[in-house]
């Protein structure tokens, strides 16, 4: 029981002497009071420390502390200075002592001995007047509490609707962390009763609960705010994106009372990112390839489920519009979705078609049945649509520099979004992305396809030369350069005729085709370049920037015709005068009407024998070259004593040596081996040997010289015969090439000799020339590797 519920007062009765307090105690005892003595100054004030008292009777003569100056430190105190000090007095009866008295705060100053009726009079006085302030003080203590229950209540009112008033869901905990309150939104949004309601546990998003108590632990772990950013689940069984936020709540002294949570939905603004950030990866996916086919359904991946539940594109090809990717989570929804597919893409009346058509965003934010019936589904598509229930969708053309390519659609279903302005401008720029990137791939394709046909044409062999219709080069390819030898700088932006000697002449020659692919017989016309004639096989196509020219060097064809009319003409003559020989002999000897001298039979038989030796080394010749253009011959090379070889080469010479010619072999002693087919080089050498002699009809020296080069043997054949022009040098080593080819001189001859010569030399790795002029005699050098000396 506390001190102010009791109304029994104390008095506290000062005096030093027992048998004094003894009587006051006898006078007071019918006030029923509490009476504490005290025995000395000191003692009355440790009594006051600790009780409170009605009223004082103090004593003033006191051993040690005085009655006065136990009162003055009495009145000095705060809590004591208000009870009333009665002193009794024996002795200081005198005016200086009452009024030391009074001024120590005394009430009253009474002098012994008292009367008893006054005396208890007197203090009941105080006694009741004691009584009444308590009484006061209780009700005022009393009231105070009312009031600040009714505050309490008023203030717990206000925060109750406060809570509830707010747009976001508040909830509170006690120290453990348990659940004690839940403000109406909470209930609004989960759909939860206030009456039942259920762990919070159940709406998060299962994905999010385990980051969500590991955070929740730590919080309360470290009594620190707790922020999350989960999925509530909505009554209508949707997620939305809340921040979740707690802090601690806490008593004056600090210590933890409970946790005060918040979750303001972030949807919005969560959404806003992820359209972001979808965006940027979609740019950037459409960024990384020129194969927009695998880009664009590489976005349509990336579109679900962030963005919407369906995304599909459609792209024209051929004027045909095809689907060229639709994502869904649900491999079983997207199979059904592909049954409508055809629909889809045939409706005319349908948004996507709309969208194409206009070139517009069409945004639908509610799929109702008359959207639907915009598709012309059967009543089997109609019943799938139905499962796959589309809420909202926004369909964007994809159009670059003017063309439209197709569409990308965004589609919601299950998630419960519905596509809004800010969707609508999503979608646009995906679709302006994805056009980009499209166009881009189809520039690539082009400049690819314009680049590979430049690059053909440099490869081409043959010339190609477009001239415009102001007869102006415009182009000239590598081809053309090789075949006049006239550069692209020298032609391009110069008039044809400028470039092409007597052009207009040569292009009445040349036939032009109307348009590209009309067959065309190209002609062979002689043209001249820098001095040089060529014959060149050309023909033309008419287009509207001019004209293309093709054409092809044929001189070289043509000289092997020429080559071949030289052959019929060499060869026939070159057989027919042995077979002449051979038939005229062998006639004469067949004859019986005369009478044939045996040594003439001899001479006709030896007539027979050379002429066939002469048949057979042309048709010899004409094997071996047949077999080198062929590449058929084989050639092994070995080491050869080359001055042996030498040896027996004037050796077989000497025998059909005519008597003017004579013969020498020069070779310096130790001469290394050479790297040859032994065979082959006799043939060589021979040749040479046998045209220096029959070149030489009036006789004359022939030399056949051996020298050691740098790593290589060099033989020399020096005649002193008819001699060779300069400008013969070269093509005397062609195929059935000859001087003289009517043998005007009486030499005959294939022209294969030094064909084969020049053939078998090269494949044994050396080289072959002459040297010569005119009249003035002609040596021929062979030149072939030596082999290792230390070999
Ligand atoms: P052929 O001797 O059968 O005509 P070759 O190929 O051996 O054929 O020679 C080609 C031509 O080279 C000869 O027709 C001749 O005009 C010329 N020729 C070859 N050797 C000599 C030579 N030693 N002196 C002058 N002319 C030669």
């Amino acid at each position: 029981m506390s001190e102010l519920e009791t109304t029994r007062a104390k008095l506290l009765l000062v005096d030093d002497r027992p048998e004094n307090l003894l009587a006051l105690e006898a006078i007071l005892e019918p006030l029923d009071t509490e009476l504490v003595r005290a025995s000395s100054g000191e003692e009355a004030l440790r009594r006051l420390l600790v009780e409170e008292f009605a009223a004082i009777l103090l004593d003033v003569q006191m051993p040690g502390m005085d009655g006065f100056q136990t009162a003055e430190l009495i009145k000095r105190r705060e809590r004591t200075r208000h009870v009333p000090i009665l002193f009794l007095t024996a002795i200081s009866k005198d005016a200086e002592h009452i009024f030391r008295g009074y001024s120590a705060g005394a009430v009253d100053y009474l002098l012994k001995p008292f009367d008893p009726l006054i005396l208890r009079a007197k203090v009941g006085v105080f006694i009741e007047l004691w009584q009444k302030t308590v009484e006061i003080r209780r009700r005022d203590s009393l009231l105070a509490e009312q009031e600040l229950a009714a505050v309490e209540r008023e203030s717990e009112v206000r925060y109750r609707s406060l809570a509830d008033a707010i747009p976001q869901i508040l909830w509170t905990t006690d120290a453990d962390g348990h659940a004690q309150f839940y403000n109406e939104r909470w209930f609004e949004y989960t759909g939860m009763r206030r009456e039942a309601p259920t762990s919070a546990l159940e709406v998060i998003h299962p994905e999010d609960v385990p980051r969500m108590q590991d955070r929740w632990a730590a919080a309360k772990e470290t009594e620190s705010t707790f922020e999350i950013e989960y999925r509530l689940r909505r009554a209508d069984g949707t997620y939305r994106w809340h921040l979740g936020r707690a802090v601690c709540h806490r008593d004056d002294t600090g210590a933890l009372l409970g946790w005060v949570g918040t979750a303001t939905d972030i949807e919005d603004r969560k959404l806003a990112e992820e359209r972001q950030a979808f965006l940027a990866e979609a740019g950037w996916v459409l960024g990384s390839s020129l194969d927009y086919e695998e880009t664009l359904a590489d976005v349509a991946r990336l579109a679900v489920p962030h963005v919407a539940d369906w995304c599909a594109v459609d792209i024209f090809v051929n004027g045909r519009l095809e689907r060229l990717a639709l994502e869904h989570v649900d491999p079983l929804k997207l199979a059904l979705a592909r049954e409508l597919q055809a629909s889809m893409l045939r409706a005319r009346d349908a948004a996507g078609a709309q969208a194409i058509r206009s070139r517009e965003p069409v945004l639908v934010p509610e799929v109702d049945e008359n959207v639907l019936a915009s598709f012309g589904f059967d009543d089997h598509e109609a019943e799938i649509a139905k499962v796959l229930a589309p809420t909202s969708f926004v369909t964007v053309p994809l159009i670059a520099r003017g063309e439209v390519f197709g569409s990308i659609s965004l589609v919601t279903a299950e998630s419960g979004r519905r596509y809004g302005v800010e969707d609508l401008a999503l979608a646009t720029e995906l679709a302006r992305h994805a056009a980009a990137a499209i166009d881009n791939a189809r520039l690539y394709a082009e400049s690819e396809r314009r680049s590979r046909a430049a690059r053909a044409l440099e490869a081409v062999g043959d010339g190609v030369v477009l001239v415009d219709r102001e007869g102006v080069i415009r182009l000239w390819n590598t081809a053309a350069t090789t075949i006049t030898g006239v550069s692209e700088e020298e032609t391009l932006g110069r008039p044809i005729a400028d470039v092409v000697h007597r052009w207009a002449e040569i292009s009445s020659l040349i036939p032009i085709a109307g348009k590209p692919g009309e067959p065309v017989r190209a002609e062979t016309v002689p043209v001249e370049f820098g001095g040089r004639e060529l014959w060149i096989s050309g023909s033309g196509v008419g287009f509207e920037e001019g004209t293309v020219y093709a054409f092809r060097d044929l001189t070289e064809e043509r000289a092997l015709e020429e080559m071949k009319a030289d052959f019929v003409a060499t060869v026939s003559h070159e057989l027919r005068t042995p077979l002449a020989a051979i038939y005229g002999s062998a006639q004469t000897i067949r004859r019986t009407d005369i009478e044939l001298d045996p040594e003439i039979h001899d001479q006709l038989l030896a007539v027979i024998a050379s002429e066939s030796d002469r048949l057979g080394a042309i048709v010899n010749d004409l094997l071996v070259a047949g077999r080198l253009d062929a590449d058929q011959l084989p050639i092994a090379v070995e080491h050869c004593d080359p001055a042996q070889l030498a040896a027996s080469v004037v050796e077989a010479a000497r025998t059909h040596l005519p008597p003017s010619v004579a013969l020498e072999l020069t070779a310096p002693e130790g001469i290394p081996d050479v790297v040859a087919d032994p065979g082959q080089l006799h043939q060589v050498l021979a040749n040479l040997v046998d045209n220096a002699i029959k070149y030489s009809p009036a006789g004359g020296p022939v030399a056949l010289t051996l020298a050691n080069g740098d790593g290589s043997i060099r033989f020399s054949v020096a005649d002193s015969g008819l001699g060779i022009p300069a400008t013969e040098h070269r093509r005397i080593f062609e195929k059935f090439y000859r001087l003289d080819p009517d043998m005007t001189r009486g030499i005959g001859g294939t022209g294969l000799g030094l064909y084969i010569c020049r053939e078998l030399v090269r494949r044994m790795d050396g080289k072959i020339w002459v040297e010569s002029k005119l009249g003035e005699g002609s040596t021929f050098v062979v030149e072939l590797p030596a082999a290792d000396e230390k070999r």
